[in-house]
């Protein structure tokens, strides 16, 4: 973890992607930045550590980049939000609302064990609909959720208002 590393400096926004009019974020320049992408993580794991998780759940597939190492980092274990039709097993799912149509999460249903602390994690927050549906399907699976994190958040579409649990982002865009 290098306290000189603005992690800004390592997140591009592409114009018009994927359609016309969308600024999308691109995390794959921190990715590919060996000690910006450790100083992310040793961040990360700074922030949701005094939340005392015991699991640590990551929506497919960038949420997948967060939480599996920063599990590995806080000595926990990782449980996959997917999209349909991915899991093997008994699965539990939730259908959430999109600007156009509809989304779908699943994961397996004795994935956590009932009142366990599981984070969620993710790359970034827009509007916080995929966020909100993650923690509703934690919770049908008996988790408690002490908070939700990204790397990214874009306060100007207020996600965070739709989460009923605190929510922490290491970099914001307003
Ligand atoms: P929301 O449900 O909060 O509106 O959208 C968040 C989801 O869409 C996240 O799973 C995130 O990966 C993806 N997403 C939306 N916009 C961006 C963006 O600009 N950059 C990245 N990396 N992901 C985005």
């Amino acid at each position: 973890p290098d306290p000189s590393i603005e992690l800004k400096d390592h997140i591009r926004g592409i114009p018009d992607f994927p359609k016309p009019g969308i600024l999308f974020y691109d995390i794959s320049t921190l990715l590919r930045h060996g000690p910006a992408w450790r100083t992310a993580m040793a961040r990360m794991a700074d922030i949701i550590r005094p939340h005392r998780p015991q699991v640590l759940a990551g929506i497919e597939s960038r949420g997948f980049l967060v939480a599996a190492p920063l599990a590995l980092e806080l000595g926990l274990g990782f449980v996959m939000l997917r999209k349909p039709r991915k899991l093997p097993g008994l699965t539990i799912g939730l259908s959430y609302a999109l600007e156009y149509g509809t989304d779908r999460i699943e994961m397996q249903a004795d994935a956590v064990q009932p009142g366990q602390r599981v984070i969620l994690l993710d790359d970034l927050l827009a509007t916080g609909g995929t966020m909100a549906a993650g923690i509703s399907l934690l919770r049908q699976a008996g988790a408690v959720v002490p908070c939700a994190a990204a790397l990214i958040e874009l306060t100007f579409l207020g996600g965070r208002g739709r989460l009923d649990v605190p929510f922490e982002a290491l970099i914001q865009y307003d």
